[in-house]
């Protein structure tokens, strides 16, 4: 998908600050952190949403969570603890239409989310 910001992030066409990787997903920082540590953990193919990770492509959570967990051990978050966001849809906030899970860490987090 060349029109998609994070497809391009995936392919290397846009620069961003890498976290991680997997054969099969990547994290990198986010542009405009909300925390201390703000990580954005995305499948490199694209996948538009949570509404669309489902059935044989359902998959893709244990990929995607278990990069944000390897990552927030790599950013010393494990022992403090940390949230990880997943956002669909209008309701949910979701401004990115390529599936990404937030892993925000480094200070203490509200609660309920606004
Ligand atoms: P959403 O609102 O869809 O859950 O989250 C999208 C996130 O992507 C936002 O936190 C936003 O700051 C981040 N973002 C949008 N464009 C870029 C970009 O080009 N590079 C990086 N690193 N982050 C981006
Ligand atoms: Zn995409």
């Amino acid at each position: 998908m060349s029109d998609c910001i994070f497809c391009r992030i995936a392919s290397g066409e846009i620069p961003a600050r890498e976290a991680g990787r997997t054969e099969t997903a990547m994290a990198f920082h986010d542009l405009n952190p909300q925390a201390p540590v703000h990580v954005l953990v995305i499948p490199t193919r694209h996948v538009g949403g949570a509404n669309d990770a489902v059935g044989p492509d359902g998959n893709v959570w244990s990929v995607l969570m278990g990069l944000a967990i390897q990552v927030a051990g790599d950013l010393g978050l494990a022992d403090g603890g940390y949230r990880l966001v997943v956002n669909q849809g209008q309701n949910g906030g979701q401004s990115v239409g390529h599936l990404h899970v937030h892993l925000l860490g480094g200070r203490r987090m509200s609660w309920p989310p606004g």
